[in-house]
């Protein structure tokens, strides 16, 4: 695909529903991409490692990038705030990669009123309520008061599905990461507004 630019592909979904190990399952048959690490000012969980799932910073280096205007969009989740550094995104689709987002709903609708021509959203969801609670107590790494912080913005999050591209149940890991392979690789193909005209243009001139 000969675009100017790259794409985004936006993936939402409660925390539990698999976004990390289906995105593990299809990063190296999806072309060059770029993962956005986000800045939270969650703490870091157990396993997690500084600038490989978040940058963790505190609120005050947090909110010193929203007042110089660094983030792309960020949100107010789970008591805790995360956002999406606007340099390095915007150095990954000059290189046309394909930029890869795991955001909240709010999140998403940010990205796509700014960025809407290039962005291809997927909401994953776990198959059922019961399903994902079973899940966010098996990873055990939340208190009790966390989870069910995250079942209740789950019950949220479930109500906004209309505002997506497309809705991937993972039930199944293998059936999941082969829908979202496709759409990954069709999101590239989605055509930025100002290379339309350039490109009929063009069309027309080679004859
Ligand atoms: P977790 O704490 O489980 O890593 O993430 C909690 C939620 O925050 C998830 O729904 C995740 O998609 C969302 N999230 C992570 N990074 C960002 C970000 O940069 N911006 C927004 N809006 N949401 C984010």
């Amino acid at each position: 695909m000969n675009h100017k630019t790259g794409a985004i592909l936006v993936l939402s979904g409660p925390s539990g529903a698999g976004k990390s190990s289906l995105l593990n399952e299809i990063i190296d048959d999806i072309g060059d991409c770029y993962f956005s690490i986000s800045t939270t000012t969650r703490p870091i969980r157990e396993g997690e490692v500084e600038g490989v799932h978040y940058h963790f910073v505190d609120e005050e280096e947090f909110k010193k990038d929203i007042e110089e205007d660094h983030f792309l969009e960020y949100a107010f989740v789970h008591g805790n705030y995360y956002g999406t550094s606007i340099k390095p995104v915007k150095k990954a689709l000059n290189e046309k990669k394909l930029v890869l987002f795991d955001i909240d709903v709010q999140g998403n609708t940010v990205v796509t009123n700014r960025l809407g021509d290039i962005t291809t959203s997927v909401f994953i969801s776990p198959p059922t309520l019961s399903e994902l609670k079973k899940r966010l107590k098996a990873r055990s790494t939340d208190k009790q008061e966390v989870i069910e912080r995250r079942v209740k913005m789950a019950k949220k999050e479930i109500q906004r599905i209309s505002e997506y591209d497309y809705l991937i149940i993972n039930d199944n890991l293998e059936e999941a990461a082969s829908t979202l392979r496709v759409i990954a690789n069709a999101a590239r193909a989605k055509i930025p507004g100002n290379e339309i005209n350039e490109f009929t243009q063009k069309w027309e001139d080679i004859d």
